[in-house]
């Protein structure tokens, strides 16, 4: 039968590289919903022309190996820039951007077992998801390990901008009227600040059996 487990948090809670390991473990298929708003913000910014416009004709694709391709074209490292990141925070307000991305979220969902990562999986996107976890941690530490990540890709970086880039986009997502950042009523809470990923890995893997 298939499964579907929802992971929901703000960002830099390390919902990603945690639910690659669940997925891998599982045998599911993992589901980035951010990639999808990094894509739609990419192609207003190559383009120019507003997200209502550039929605309407959007092909997004998601491949088993986390790979993001835009109207045909890879474009995997080209959305991880702080650009990308605030415009995707910035077009995620629009309904018209939501319902086109929830649509074919729910229509990847219907096809295998997903563990799918993101902002509302288990508050809008798939609410009957078999499980759903919140997975958090202090500003402080998302900021931190956000730091370290840039640092060990070679990418200078500011720890206080990175820290107040990640605070500016939680209180943006949190605040939006449409399908802002909330825990489900029936979503487990998860505190990762003082826990390692095998830690959660393993806590998620004994809540999914
Ligand atoms: O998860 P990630 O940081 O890549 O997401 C980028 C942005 O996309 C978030 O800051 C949020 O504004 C938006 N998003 C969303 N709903 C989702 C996933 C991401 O609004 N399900």
């Amino acid at each position: 039968m298939k499964k579907i487990i929802a992971v929901d948090g703000p960002a830099g809670a390390g919902k990603s590289t945690v639910s690659k390991i669940v997925a891998a473990q599982l045998g599911y298929t993992y589901i980035d919903t951010g990639a999808m708003y990094r894509a739609v913000a990419l192609k207003v910014l190559q383009s120019g022309k507003p997200a209502e416009v550039v929605t309407q004709d959007i092909d997004i694709k998601l491949d088993g190996a986390a790979r993001v391709f835009l109207d045909g074209v890879e474009v995997t490292k080209e959305i991880r820039t702080p650009e990308v990141s605030r415009g995707a925070s910035d077009v995620a307000k629009f309904g018209f951007v939501r319902k086109k991305l929830t649509e074919l979220q729910r229509a990847m969902a219907a096809q295998a077992s997903v563990i799918m990562d993101g902002r509302d999986i288990g508050t809008q996107v798939l609410p009957n998801a078999d499980l759903k976890i919140f997975l958090t941690a202090t500003v402080e530490e998302r900021a931190r390990r956000r730091f370290e990540e840039l640092k060990l890709k070679g990418i200078a970086a500011d720890f206080e901008q990175v820290r107040k880039e990640i605070s500016l986009r939680d209180k943006q997502d949190s605040e939006r009227e449409i399908a802002p950042l909330a825990m489900a009523e029936d979503a487990v809470l998860l505190d990762s600040t003082n826990l390692t990923i095998e830690e959660v890995v393993t806590e998620i893997l004994r809540l999914a059996q």
